[in-house]
């Protein structure tokens, strides 16, 4: 090989030169990385709610040995429990060998994602069909979510306290739904409107039958309507004013899917975010005897602000904090300032189809390892977190030691929109906070994009910062 030039020497000192992993990963690190991936595709499928991903995990975690939490138990280095918030959110911990008073390391990723709600008196009856009407969560774009297969998750709470759960078009046999979409030859007057108006709020109804209840000889009205009643009553034992105590939602019916010739992406609803949850999940089952304290916290609420006592804009996790520094006769606030929080949630990978709403330097591309954000927000950086340089030295030095590959990211151009995390909700509480997580490509859509390498390079980091 030629000697370097000067030139060329004072270029990799002094410049940075972000590379693809397809240039730098070795070959068994990538199959590592495609390997670490097919169970997280399994959890994809099976986990499209933030109920079914708590239960998800609670299930790994006792199989890996953690218990239930006992308030005021003292527990020794190296023991594992979770602490389950009403079913919708989780923290699990591994006790470190110092002393809680040293601070915990904070793994916060959120398992809600973008989808269509039940309104409270969903089911109606029109031109002799049968719907369930919709109120979207999170930040859809609403046309996605016309003319494709929806499954309905979700919970109901009878009128005499029993609970049933509810998943319909997952199975191999079972019905699937829809919400239907105008054909293109009468779509004159839509295909003006804006995106935004294209397909409204009130359009995003589900239409779920066509069947009439009895004979030719009944006389009741809305037969329709009432078929469908007695179907869910057969199978579920519940009447309509059970809705009003439910919490049902339509989400896409596919499974995860490798994605491209070859498969170095995974095609999924719900990237956002329990791809990071997925990868905080096995690092903190994977963490053996840490020195501080691990505390992965899964949040719901994060699609539409974090508010509510299962959201991170709440006392649930300071609490849950005060909880574990009081068995060690610690001061919560003592332990938070000293805290280190890797907030993981997924970024914006570079689209070479609309390249316009990024900034080249500053964006996160696929494939080029788990992306540091410094800040996210919106135009004068509003409503954002935004770490400090002490901050981001301590993590970026805590990846290169590690091997981990990693990139730095800014949601879009300035001036362009935004976004926020849960993070701010975490520095709140005066822990030193920095996000971090996976570029996704058609992020919120029903069908999300990342890549395998850079899902595993999430787990990485989150290995190094809870060991
Ligand atoms: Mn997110
Ligand atoms: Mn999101």
């Amino acid at each position: 090989m030629a000697e370097k030039t000067k030139g060329e020497l004072l270029q990799e000192q002094l410049l940075m030169d972000p590379k693809n992993m397809g240039e730098t990963l070795p070959p068994e690190e990538m199959k590592r990385a495609y390997d670490f991936c097919e169970p997280y595709k399994d959890f994809l499928t099976r986990a499209k709610t933030e109920r079914e991903a708590v239960a998800w995990m609670v299930k790994k975690l006792e199989e890996s040995g953690y218990t239930t939490y006992r308030r005021g138990k003292e527990y020794k280095a190296g023991e594992k429990f979770y602490f389950n918030n009403r079913d919708k959110s989780l923290a699990a911990v591994t006790v470190g060998s110092r002393p809680i008073s040293q601070g915990v390391h904070i793994g916060a990723s959120h398992i809600d994602s973008p989808r269509l709600d039940f309104k409270p008196r969903p089911l109606y009856e029109e031109a002799q069909l049968a719907y369930f009407k919709t109120h979207y969560y999170g930040g859809v774009k609403k046309y996605q979510w016309s003319a494709i297969p929806l499954s309905i998750h979700g919970v109901v709470l009878k009128k005499d306290g029993t609970s049933v759960t509810v998943t319909i078009g997952e199975d191999e046999g079972d019905p699937i739904f829809c919400v239907t979409d105008l054909l293109p030859h009468l779509a004159k007057d839509q295909m003006k409107l804006t995106m935004a108006e294209g397909i409204k709020g009130e359009q995003l109804n589900i239409l779920i039958g066509c069947q009439m209840f009895g004979d030719t000889e009944e006389t009741v009205s809305e037969r329709v309507k009432l078929n469908v009643m007695k179907l869910l009553s057969e199978k579920y034992g519940i009447v309509e004013s059970d809705f009003l105590s439910a919490e049902l939602a339509a989400v896409p019916a596919f499974p995860a899917r490798d994605l491209g010739l070859d498969r170095g992406m995974i095609g999924s609803y719900g990237h956002d975010d329990r791809v990071c949850a997925y990868c905080n999940l096995m690092a903190e089952i994977d963490a053996k005897d840490p020195a501080y304290t691990t505390v992965t916290v899964f949040a719901d609420k994060e699609e539409v602000g974090s508010d509510g006592n299962t959201g991170l804009h709440s006392m649930w996790l300071a609490d849950f904090i005060e909880d574990l520094a009081q068995a060690q006769g610690a001061q919560v606030r003592h332990v938070l300032e000293r805290s280190k929080c890797l907030s993981t949630d997924v970024n914006a990978a570079f689209d070479p189809s609309f390249p316009d709403v990024t900034e080249r330097r500053n964006v996160a591309y696929l494939n080029y390892g788990v992306v540091l954000t410094k800040y996210t927000g919106s135009g004068g950086k509003s409503s954002t977190n935004d770490a400090s340089a002490e901050t981001m030295h301590f993590f970026r030095k805590l990846m290169d030691d590690a091997g981990v590959v990693w990139q730095t990211g800014e949601l879009g151009k300035v001036d362009q929109g935004g976004g926020g995390t849960v993070a701010k909700y975490v520095s709140f509480h005066n822990v030193d906070t920095v996000d971090l997580g996976v570029p996704v490509l058609s992020m919120h859509a029903p069908f999300e994009v990342v890549s395998k390498a850079d899902v595993y390079m999430t787990y990485k980091a989150m290995e190094a910062f809870y060991q």
